[in-house]
């Protein structure tokens, strides 16, 4: 019998594991897919959003603003990257200068630090590649920017390494209270568990409605993005939006971790929560607003085309509950829901304590993690480190830099990888300009090596996305 079980390993189960792992707990994490970070976590903006979007006074103002300060300790402590941008709220007409000092307003009272309305002529310093027809901007220094995927995984690894149970592959399918405790089905196991933590995204409503009367009702909203090569004219270095409307936060251009620019997202009501294809229609809008912003994209950089479905509904907030017998909803964690994940997290060990929950703090817990990015070292540690194992002298991924010695320390991970994806969310590899095309096969041919595994079987991504024709490959035998 497990004290907890966590539905879903996106930034939001991720930061509740990785919470909870701190206190005497048995603790379950059912995940549905081969790896964590797969849902709306892995396509998104990437933005740690200031806070002055959500309604004065909200609780999702106050989780915004509280996630945003703690969210650069904790990424180093799970040697995650975060950089400190700042953003800037951009006005091209008066009626958007009143939007700048509605939002400031907004943004003072919820507490944001140090938000300042720009005229022109200090926006243009800022960003020189500004439409020139800008008249102002609201600018706040709190903005800044991370990998979501390795934040996720960073949060996941200390919370495997500390005794939390995660179960891959595994889909919560039927929900049901007996006696004393939830009983859980997924396709081939059945669990017991004390309380329930329903932070599965786009499948929350789904579990939500088995264990309690229903409440929200998600409306999936797609957004799609372009991905600019790293070092192409005109760079930007803050996150840049536009006034933001019912729907979202507008088209925003903003520098990636990395040194690429990303662009996009729009906003589309669609019916299947997954679908996260990518259309010429939701494109072309994407550049055609983005261009009111920065004039002189150069599309024609593009290295990657991607979407991220929202787990919107029809009340601009979470849904955060704590329902009878244990069940707490974290759900319909729509933007800014990866800003907002610490204190998220937080606040759902409070609500849990405040159900009964006894938290006995674990003897030895250590929260922190670290990599070892090849790229990132000295002359002097780089060789040290192949002398160390040659395998760090085998670079794998030219775009990005990332040797065989990284790839083979990802594979031995806690949370071992069985996809060329997971690599590259592990490592970085695929990353850069080609994509893959380069190094894909060899990270093919590394962890065929390394799992014992005919390449046939090796997966692109999720399961099923086979890359290599072979008569070893289930669904190909005859
Ligand atoms: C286009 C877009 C842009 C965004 N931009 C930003 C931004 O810049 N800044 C920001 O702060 N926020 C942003 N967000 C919001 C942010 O991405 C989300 O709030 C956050 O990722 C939600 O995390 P989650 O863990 O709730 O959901 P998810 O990441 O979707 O994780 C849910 C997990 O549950 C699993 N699951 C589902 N059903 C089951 C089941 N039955 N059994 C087991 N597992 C299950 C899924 O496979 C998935 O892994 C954006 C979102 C989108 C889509």
């Amino acid at each position: 019998m497990y004290d907890i079980a966590i539905i879903g390993a996106g930034i939001i189960g991720a930061s509740v594991a990785y919470e909870l792992s701190r206190y005497r707990l048995k603790i379950l994490w059912l995940e549905k897919e081969n790896d964590v970070s797969l849902g709306a976590t892995r396509a998104n903006s990437a933005i740690v959003h200031a806070g002055y979007d959500p309604p004065a006074g909200s609780r999702m103002a106050r989780l915004n603003v509280e996630g945003t300060r703690l969210m650069p300790a904790l990424c180093e402590a799970v040697d995650a990257h975060y950089k400190n941008t700042g953003s800037l709220v951009l006005a091209f007409d008066e009626r958007d200068r009143s939007t700048l000092r509605s939002l400031k307003e907004q943004g003072d009272a919820n507490g944001v630090p140090g938000l300042q309305v720009l005229n022109r002529e200090e926006t243009l310093a800022r960003e020189p590649a500004l439409n020139p027809d800008i008249v102002g901007s609201l600018y706040a220094p709190s903005a800044g920017i991370i990998l979501p995927w390795e934040l996720t995984l960073g949060l996941a690894e200390v919370a495997v390494r500390e005794g939390v149970d995660l179960r891959l592959r595994q889909e919560l399918q039927t929900i049901r209270y007996e006696a004393d405790h939830w009983k859980l089905e997924t396709q081939n196991e059945t669990y017991q568990a004390r309380r329930v933590i329903n932070a599965a995204g786009q499948g929350a409503e789904k579990i939500h409605r088995q264990a309690t009367e229903p409440a929200f009702h998600l409306l999936p909203t797609r957004g799609e993005y372009y991905l600019l090569d790293k070092a192409v004219d005109p760079q930007v270095s803050h996150v840049l939006f536009q006034c933001p409307g019912p729907l979202g936060k507008g088209i925003l251009v903003t520098p990636t971790i990395h040194g690429n620019t990303l662009i996009g997202p729009n906003a589309e009501l669609i019916e299947d929560g997954e679908d996260t294809s990518t259309t010429y229609a939701g494109l072309a809008e994407v550049a055609q607003k983005a261009r009111r912003s920065v004039p002189n994209l150069r599309f024609g950089e593009n290295i990657r085309h991607f979407s991220g479905v929202r787990a919107n509904r029809e009340v601009d907030d979470f849904y955060i509950a704590m329902h009878d017998k244990g069940f707490l909803d974290l759900a319909a964690i729509k933007s800014p829901g990866l800003s907002a994940a610490p204190a998220i997290a937080l606040y759902a060990r409070e609500l849990l304590e405040a159900d009964g929950l006894e938290v006995q703090p674990r003897e030895g817990w250590n929260g922190r993690r670290k990599v070892r990015r090849f790229a990132e070292r000295s002359p002097e540690d780089k060789a040290a480190m192949v002398d160390a194992n040659p395998a760090f002298g085998r670079v794998i991924c030219r775009c990005q830099t990332i040797t065989e010695g990284e790839i083979l320390e990802a594979i031995r991970s806690p949370i071992p990888p069985v996809s060329i994806d997971a690599i590259k969310r592990r490592t970085g590899a695929g990353l850069g300009r080609c994509q893959g095309g380069f190094c894909g096969p060899r990270v093919l041919e590394i962890l065929s090596r390394e799992l014992g595994v005919d390449p046939a079987e090796i997966l692109q991504d999720k399961d099923g996305s086979y890359i290599v024709l072979g008569d070893n490959r289930p669904e190909v035998r005859i």
